[in-house]
């Protein structure tokens, strides 16, 4: 871990910096061709407001970190991403979620792990890194921590939508049952057990502070077994922020994430090399990761406000809003 040597900076400065923001939602090997006009208008539309949500916040003078909250907190009530309500099923037919938070400033950080019955992960890890003395709390200690500190709960039956059931199905019997996704009659989300779909949710941004901030919420993979934990809530793996480098979300397959340690491997190089973050993020996503077959991809902010992404498949849901306003998401290359 980077050293602790950041200046904590002072939130009641005039000066203000122009704030930004990017999302990502999932890095995917899905083909244009498989993506329905409908469906890509969906998910970008729910990609904007998380957006608008996020930034809405930067902009009445909100830290980094509340931002962060309020952009993955849209994407975790959308059935359509891979985290909150619409998460995956695990082998034993339940969700598990996981979800960290991270603020450059100081480097404090929250995070929880398979948890079952939290509506938004991401808000249960932010109450761990402002109110707990621990940072990673996992299954029935997380929920416990979560009512108390008085995080809105739902029953396990909330988060599964049925889309996700029958794609747990097919893959769970993927030698019997046949994929059917092309029903016509409603907009079906993208099925990840067909394209490779790593739906989770992420955030960075940079407040008018000049802190930045990183966070990631996921339900995992499809058909997790043993209470399997992946990279999002392992802070340096897929998520990480320090305000002398970058704030980093990730996304793929976690395994590689965690083998890698891939979002403090970036803020190292910008460290220790002083790399770029556009220059950090290829090393370590399109030279480091694709040599160890890794799948999946990141999003990052540096503590300049400059926005990067990259991905080793063949796309990732994403969107920023950039220091001078401007707003885009994107799904392919
Ligand atoms: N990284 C997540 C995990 O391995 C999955 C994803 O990005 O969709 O749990």
């Amino acid at each position: 871990m980077a050293q602790h040597r950041n200046k904590s900076i002072d939130t009641s400065s005039s000066k203000h910096h122009a704030v930004a923001l990017a999302i990502h939602g999932g890095a995917s090997n899905i083909k244009l061709a498989e993506l329905s006009e409908e469906q890509q208008q969906i998910y970008k539309q729910t990609l904007s407001t998380s957006l608008d949500s996020g930034y809405a916040i930067l902009s009445r003078g909100g830290t980094a970190e509340e931002a962060v909250v309020a952009s993955i907190l849209i994407l975790e009530n959308s059935p359509f991403f891979n985290a909150g309500k619409g998460s995956v099923f695990t082998n034993d037919s339940t969700i598990e979620m996981d979800a960290a938070i991270m603020s450059g400033k100081n480097l404090k950080a929250g995070a929880i792990c398979g948890v079952q019955t939290i509506k938004n992960p991401i808000t249960a890890a932010f109450q761990v890194m402002k109110h707990s003395k621990f940072l990673l709390l996992s299954g029935a200690g997380a929920e416990k921590f979560a009512r108390e500190q008085g995080c809105e709960m739902e029953s396990p039956e909330y988060f599964k939508t049925e889309f996700r059931w029958k794609q747990f199905m097919k893959l769970k019997n993927s030698d019997s049952v046949q994929l059917d996704n092309d029903s016509k009659s409603y907009v079906q989300p993208i099925d990840e057990s067909k394209t490779e779909k790593y739906g989770t949710v992420g955030c960075v941004a940079i407040d008018q502070y000049g802190n930045i901030a990183a966070g990631t919420s996921t339900g995992g993979i499809v058909n997790k077994k043993y209470n399997r934990i992946g990279d999002s809530p392992i802070i340096g793996a897929g998520t990480y922020a320090n305000n002398e480098t970058c704030a980093i979300s990730c996304t793929g397959k976690g395994e590689d994430f965690m083998r890698l340690v891939v979002a403090h491997d970036i803020s190292c190089l910008m460290e220790y090399k002083h790399f770029s973050l556009s220059k950090a993020m290829e090393e370590v996503i399109q030279v480091k990761l694709k040599a160890h077959h890794g799948r999946g991809g990141c999003i990052g902010i540096d503590k300049h406000g400059n926005i990067y992404q990259s991905f080793t498949t063949t796309a990732m849901f994403r969107g920023m809003i950039d220091r001078k306003g401007n707003k885009q998401v994107a799904i392919f290359k």
